[in-house]
């Protein structure tokens, strides 16, 4: 046989996702198929979309599961809420607000966009003036964007997009679970996330929830039941350009129609649910605090070696350090150097951070003790090995520090 089973290598993910799976997760993902319509099949679609209610704090009845990684969510978010020729917002701040661009542009949108430096976050009076003057249908956000570390404040948005009839939607992929996060309270109309972060599974498939102001530009855009368009009727020219991600037809595959779409992922499904039950069990409210102080001891941590944060700090997300790479050291000989011999992977950048910036997880399952202090030992170590003056012990005892105040 040319190909062994599979047996990957013992790894500790400390990047920015994916990040080790719960054992937990990993074992309801093992578990046997049921048909399609089987009532447990059903069931277990229900239960997930209770149980992702609560993991957005929202009590939209939209709320579901797209098939795919998280720019599934995205795309199939923007496809369903962009008619062509709307007038769409994108503040961007990071590389998940160009990918917001991107997709925005595919869609026919005119988009404009606008900036800050990476590393920083808006004003919102900022986002509110220029929704004054590009009257959007849409503003598009994200809340953690990875690439630079921050999270994006989203209170107040809501208020100011319902004003000027403009519609809300956010990418909170990387932040949900471990960062404060209120569909509901902060008047988002479209959410979508993915598990391969703080919610500790695999990437793979994309939550998503939607208001009922976003479910009814859906509905209006409707073109076809259960994918059949009758011989004879016109296409409509606004009709949604995508059938995988027409949310019109997910929605009533996962609604008291059923009508078939696609057929579901249902071992993702289960991840899915698995990842959601988890986090409820040890609250949303826990589980935010233990991404902070995790996030809080690996930042600490990597002062404590003499080495500088990056981004705005009073912004910055609980499950992600961004940490500026030495003057003279090759960040990427570091990082194969700590997979190499200590199994440990920590994160690059991308774009204008690329070569400058490493970014450090402390999410999901790894948003350990352990893994924090083990990850700091080896930097540690590897960072002496290329030639820094790395305190001794400077890492773990900044990191010691942090978990004794917190007793
Ligand atoms: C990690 C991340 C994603 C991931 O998208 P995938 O399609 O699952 O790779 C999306 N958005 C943000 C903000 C992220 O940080």
């Amino acid at each position: 046989m040319p190909a062994g089973p599979i047996d990957p290598p013992a790894r500790l993910l400390m990047g920015p996702g994916p990040i080790s799976m719960y054992p937990r997760v990993l074992q309801a993902m093992s578990a046997q198929l049921v048909g399609q319509y089987d009532p447990f099949m059903t069931a277990t679609m229900t239960e997930t979309q209770a149980l992702y209610r609560e993991v957005f704090a929202t009590r939209n009845e939209a709320t579901l599961l797209v098939d795919g990684t998280s720019r599934a969510g995205i795309e199939a978010a923007l496809v369903s809420l962009i008619t062509p020729g709307d007038r769409v917002l994108v503040p961007r701040f990071g590389r998940f607000g160009h990918l917001l661009v991107e997709i925005a542009e595919r869609c026919g949108a005119e988009v404009h966009a606008i900036d800050v430096p990476w590393g920083e976050v808006f004003d919102p009076a900022a986002i509110e003036a220029a929704v004054r003057e590009v009257r959007p249908a849409l503003v598009a956000i994200v809340h953690g964007d990875t690439s630079t570390t921050v999270a994006q404040p989203l209170e107040g948005l809501g208020a100011i997009c319902r004003e000027h009839g403009a519609l809300l939607y956010c990418d909170t992929t990387a932040s949900l679970g471990g960062n404060d996060f209120r569909t509901d309270e902060w008047g988002l109309d479209a959410v979508t996330a993915g598990l391969q972060k703080c919610l500790g599974g695999p990437s793979g498939s994309a939550p998503i929830t939607l208001s009922e102001r976003a479910v009814a530009v859906i509905e209006s855009r409707k073109s076809i039941e259960a994918g059949i368009r009758v011989e004879g009727d016109p296409v409509r020219q606004d009709r949604i350009r995508s059938n995988y991600f027409d949310l019109g037809q997910i929605l009533d595959y996962w609604g008291p129609k059923r009508l078939n779409h696609h057929t579901e992922a249902t071992t993702m499904l289960y991840g899915a649910r698995e990842c959601a039950r988890i986090l409820l069990e040890e609250g949303l409210d826990a589980s935010v605090a233990r991404h902070r102080l995790h996030g809080g001891a690996m930042l600490a941590g990597v002062q404590g070696l003499g080495l500088e944060p990056f981004g705005d700090l009073a912004h910055r997300m609980t499950n992600v350090v961004g940490v500026r790479i030495p003057e003279g050291v090759v960040g990427d000989a570091v990082r194969a150097e700590l997979l190499a011999d200590y199994g440990i992977e920590i994160g690059t950048s991308f774009g204008p951070l690329h070569g400058k910036v490493w970014r450090i997880g402390t999410m999901g399952y790894n948003a350990r003790r352990d893994a924090v202090l083990v990850t700091l030992a080896a930097l540690e170590a590897v960072l002496r090995r290329h030639g820094v003056g790395v305190p001794t012990g400077g890492g773990t005892e900044a990191a010691l520090d942090v978990y004794r105040a917190a007793a």
